[in-house]
């Protein structure tokens, strides 16, 4: 997912890439995986690269599944992904960062910025970055999920298991009154 800066254009440029067999890809996938996340399928990115002088304004789109199970009742789920964002491009060049970072700002101010050095914009750091701020931070697999009874185990959604609930304001009432038993 590398491109050449002799390549982009003034003005607007698109990229489309739709899940590449790179490396870093592999690696983060594998990471992800040890956290219990999978990606089954595709990862599509869209990119729209605006060549400013002498740095450059980007616009990205990912789209993708996550699987993973939930954490209320440990059913496998997917989860479509859907994120945009907005970087500033500084090629560092003898200016070094500040002057790259100073004519960024003039763009936006609150605009983030990313710094590369050479001939090309490597965008797999860039791409690995946003699936992580991606991810969501529960896996929840329905707002509304039961979860699984605290008692017998069953999943909830499924249906009732006839245990009493689980009520923690008695369950401390009951230790009160078996430690005054106790004395
Ligand atoms: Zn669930
Ligand atoms: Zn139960």
């Amino acid at each position: 997912m590398k491109v050449g800066l002799a390549q982009i254009k003034t003005g607007e440029n698109a990229f489309a890439f739709s899940s590449t067999s790179d490396a870093w890809l592999r690696e983060l996938a594998q990471r992800l995986s040890l956290q219990g996340i999978q990606i089954p399928g595709t990862i599509e990115i869209q990119m729209q690269l605006t060549k400013l002088e002498p740095d450059y304004y980007l616009k990205g789109a990912l789209q993708f599944e996550v699987e993973q199970a939930c954490g209320r009742c440990a059913e496998t789920f997917r989860m479509p992904i859907a994120h945009t964002f907005e970087l500033g491009l500084a090629h560092v060049v003898g200016t070094g960062k500040k002057a790259a970072e100073a004519s960024l700002s003039e763009e936006s101010e609150e605009l983030d910025i990313s710094y590369f050095e050479g001939p090309e914009i490597d965008f797999g750091p860039i791409v690995e970055e946003q699936i992580l701020l991606s991810l969501p931070y529960t896996a929840i697999c329905r707002t509304d999920c039961k979860g699984i009874c605290q008692t017998c185990g069953s999943d909830l959604n499924q249906g009732n298991c006839g245990c009493p609930k689980y009520n923690p304001v008695n369950a401390f009432a009951m230790l009160a009154q078996l430690k005054n038993e106790e004395l």
